[in-house]
């Protein structure tokens, strides 16, 4: 057996597989323990003889096909991950198997260019000046934006935080972090910001949440005030966050008159865009992170909605030098770091990882497939979808919406208690004929839908709805 037959097995079997799925004819999701999987996979067999190939590797992934959840299932309204653009799966698949770093150009040489290339286009479509290829570095002096492609936007978070920190605690490098460093959140933000400020060693009583609004949108008024008694108390705040939409509801956060607050106070300013900033690429939506330009750093998911496999993340600055300096390790690893007389460059000073895989490939075979037009096309169409089924959801007796959709998210409950809307999604996802979440908002639980998928029609909705109001019904009347 070959890699080529090998591999026209496994576009046979997932050409096969995405037919049924796209056509709804299997479970949205196929939940079994793990022990079962692990069984009926066989592993341990071939894990003792090998021979994963040709008929075998055939017959493995019928089983294992069995027990994937379906990203291009029209019923899946689930987390943000996207249904990729098959031209992504090629690029991972090209990549995988070269297996070129891009963190060392020598390592990767295309994979770092189309980095490169990727970074510029992000930045161009933010407002900020591009990096200048080598070429143009003797003409080009004055300050312009950067990026690293990273593994997702948590750590693209985390990032833009280090840097952050390098900016208003120098030494921090040497002493480690001053004792009274602050991270100023809104109330509704990622965990991955809480996270990344207990990696940085800020205990939770650094973060300060900022008040919000009733769709969870930060205050702007609110922000001068809290911050001065911040201040008052000798702390010193790193940075503050807003969302570029948050991701319970979606809401996209007035980046403009914080942008303002943050200038006038020198204070880092970070856009958590990781779910929402693609609507940078839409004329129709962009205008939603108005202001963005303003920013010091922002978080930008290609892997929700640029139709790109996981992981692939941009964290963007607005200024290089801030990049550059961000990480301050002077350790001796003179077999990457030594000077050399070289082309292209190394972006490995600049991440956390070390050995990072070409990231850039993932979204760059969806550009070069769909073009510009064809992306903004589709995040359109999913913020249109949304709006709609907010439409038809907001009036269908019993339902009610929290917040007015902003992008491709939509939270909603059915009269009941919290307890309700979880056991109905317990309920939907035990029998995998959809794929939904539930998210706490202002105390109380909702069910979320995110519409990731071009196959998912209002028609999809209605039959949501009236499989929630049976399932409700049932409930109620098995408790009563
Ligand atoms: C999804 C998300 C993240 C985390 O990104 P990952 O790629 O899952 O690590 C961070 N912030 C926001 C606002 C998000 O929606």
């Amino acid at each position: 057996m070959s890699f080529k037959s090998d591999i026209q097995i496994a576009v046979n079997a997932l050409e096969r597989f995405n037919k049924a799925v796209v056509e709804g004819e299997i479970k949205v999701i196929n939940q079994e323990k793990p022990v079962d999987i692990i069984q009926s996979l066989k592993l341990d067999h071939f894990t003792a003889k090998g021979g994963l190939t040709g008929n075998a590797l055939k017959e493995f992934l019928e089983q294992y096909f069995n027990y994937v959840t379906s990203l291009h299932h029209p019923k899946y309204l689930g987390h943000q991950c996207a249904p990729p653009y098959y031209s992504s799966a090629l690029g991972t698949l090209i990549n995988g198997f070269l297996n070129n770093v891009s963190s060392i150009y020598e390592m990767g040489p295309a994979s770092a260019s189309l980095e490169h290339y990727i970074i510029n286009w992000m930045l161009e479509k933010v407002g900020w000046p591009i990096a200048p290829l080598e070429a143009d570095l003797e003409t080009y002096k004055s300050p312009h934006g950067a990026g690293i492609l990273v593994n997702g936007g948590s750590i693209a978070n985390l990032t833009a935080l280090i840097i952050a920190r390098t900016q208003i605690a120098p030494g921090v490098w040497k002493n480690g972090n001053p004792g009274n460093l602050g991270l100023l959140l809104p109330a509704q933000s990622h965990y991955s910001l809480a996270k990344a400020a207990g990696i940085l060693g800020l205990g939770a009583n650094s973060v300060h949440l900022l008040d919000v609004d009733s769709d969870g949108r930060l205050i702007p008024d609110k922000i001068v005030g809290r911050f001065k008694r911040i201040i008052d108390k000798g702390l010193l705040p790193m940075a503050l966050v807003a969302n570029a939409c948050s991701t319970s509801v979606g809401i996209y956060d007035p980046l403009d008159e914080i942008a303002e607050f943050c200038t006038t106070n020198n204070l880092w300013f970070h856009v958590d865009g990781a779910h929402g900033a693609s609507a940078l690429i839409s004329e129709t939506h962009k205008g939603l992170l108005k202001g963005v330009e303003k920013a010091d750093s922002l978080t930008w998911d290609a892997h929700k909605l640029l139709q790109t496999s996981s992981l692939c993340a941009a964290l963007l600055v607005k200024n290089h030098v801030h990049l550059n300096d961000g990480f301050q390790i002077h350790h001796d690893a003179s077999y990457i770091f030594h000077k050399k007389d070289q082309l292209g460059f190394d972006t490995i000073h600049n991440t956390i990882e070390t050995t990072k895989s070409g990231l850039g490939e993932k979204l760059f075979f969806v550009m070069g497939a769909l073009g510009e037009s064809g992306m903004a096309q589709y995040v359109d169409k999913q913020y249109k979808i949304t709006k709609e089924a907010y439409k038809y959801v907001s009036n269908c007796s019993e339902f009610e919406c929290p917040v007015l959709p902003e992008s491709n998210i939509l939270c909603f409950r059915i009269a009941g208690q919290d307890e309700l809307q979880i056991a109905i999604r317990n309920e939907l996802i035990s029998e995998g004929r959809f794929y939904i979440t539930t998210v706490k908002f202002k105390e109380r639980q909702y069910l979320r839908l995110v519409f990731m998928n071009q196959n998912t029609s209002l028609k999809t909705i209605k039959e949501l709805i009236s499989e929630i109001r049976r399932i409700g019904k049932f409930l109620r009347s098995a408790k009563s």
